[in-house]
């Protein structure tokens, strides 16, 4: 699972005292995208979702392989405009404030809009815009790590508010429908909610103008297994389950974030401490959640592979432990009741499928602590 390349280089930050550290494999991730793309070769084009990652070398590394970058904000579609000029942006998220959609007008390629008011908003500015409408349809979605239920969108309902305010604003051009519904869902259910949301789609764009020639934004949420990490979404059958749906005048288009950039990412940090407590045995890491908040926010054991260094301070052997960071509170776990052959103050840890809604989740002042420093493999 630890790449030698990512195994190097964590022993040389631990030798350096540079820990805690991120590493971003670019090779990998180029290497994971060009995978994709592959899969995709007859499907859907690919948006790359920037909130699961938005550096910069992230970003440029995977600008080869995407058709364009989703962004949620106006900050996002800034941030990707410096870094990636030229690449189409699309910008969805619900809240936008006025400020952002005169932005999204003069800088964004798409705008998916969320509530009627929105569009009435957008419309006032009297520019030219290119807009999906975002539909969020009813349905349980079983088996979604999160569900986008909620304020995300509109319901059938309520969409139909949009053909008034559409007919009334000339200069902003319908181009399809955006639909994001879940998160976390594997090929075969995420090629059936494809399925309905077209159906959808098809059906509510008849008779308007760009019913000849429409987009359908399907989304993102392809599921990553953080307790088996090999377990990869399958994209090839993903990608034929969607060709198999197209029709030939319609542009598919997918945003997934996670899946991609997910594997890429590193959390490398050393053990500061390896002590018992109420019968449980503890080691205490260098840094935090505050670095990595994905094990606290999806209440999961963050997967990891121990790097030994010999050490001659405390250490336990052939019992479960629970991995902890230095903040001062019981939330501040990594890791809960893993069995390890050993673990010794001075040990590496590298936790992996830290590439995505781990760093720019984390609420990284609290405490004061040190950042992390951060390091890119094949520059
Ligand atoms: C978060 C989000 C995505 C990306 O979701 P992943 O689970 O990271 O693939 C795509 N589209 C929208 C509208 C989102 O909010």
């Amino acid at each position: 699972m630890l790449t030698e390349g990512v195994r190097l280089r964590a022993e040389e930050l631990a030798a350096e005292g540079k820990l805690p550290a991120y590493v971003y494999d670019l090779a990998a991730l180029r290497e994971h995208v060009a995978g994709i793309r592959e899969a995709l070769r007859d499907g859907p084009e690919l948006f790359y979702a920037a909130k699961a990652n938005p550096d910069p070398l992230i970003l440029t590394t995977l600008a080869p392989y995407v058709a364009g970058v989703e962004v949620a904000s106006g900050g996002e579609l800034a941030h990707v405009r410096r870094v990636l000029p030229e690449v189409p942006v699309a910008f969805g998220g619900p809240g936008k404030t006025d400020a952002e959609l005169a932005q999204a007008v003069a800088e964004a390629q798409r705008i998916h809009v969320e509530s009627p008011y929105e569009l009435e908003r957008l419309a006032a500015l009297r520019r030219e815009a290119d807009v999906l409408l975002r539909v969020n349809l009813a349905g349980e979605r079983r088996g979604a790590a999160l569900a986008m239920s909620g304020p995300f969108g509109m319901d059938p309902e309520t969409i139909e508010r949009c053909r008034g305010i559409l007919a009334r604003a000339p200069w902003i051009r319908l181009r399809g429908i955006h639909a994001h519904l879940a998160s976390g869902l594997d090929a075969d259910t995420l090629v059936r909610q494809a399925a309905e949301i077209m159906d959808w789609a098809r059906a509510w764009l008849h008779g308007t103008d760009c019913a000849d020639a429409p987009e359908i934004n399907l989304g993102g949420g392809m599921a990553v297994d953080y307790g088996d990490p090999g377990n990869r979404f399958d994209w090839a059958r993903y990608g034929r389950g969607i060709a198999a749906l197209a029709r030939p005048n319609e542009t598919l288009r997918i945003e997934p974030g996670r899946a991609i950039s997910v594997y890429a990412g590193w959390y490398v940090t050393d053990v500061l401490d390896v002590k018992k407590a109420h019968g449980r045995w503890y080691a205490i890491l260098r840094g935090g959640t505050q670095h990595i908040r994905t094990p606290v926010t999806k209440n999961h054991d963050q997967p990891f592979t121990l790097i030994p260094r010999d050490g001659d301070g405390p250490r336990a052997a052939d019992v479960p432990v629970t991995l902890v960071g230095q903040l001062c509170t019981p939330k501040d776990v990594f890791a809960r009741e893993i069995p390890v052959d050993r673990i010794a103050v001075g040990d590496v840890v590298a936790f992996a499928m830290a590439g995505a809604y781990a760093w720019n989740i984390s609420h990284h002042d609290f405490l004061m602590h040190p950042h992390p420093t951060f390091h890119y493999l094949d520059l």
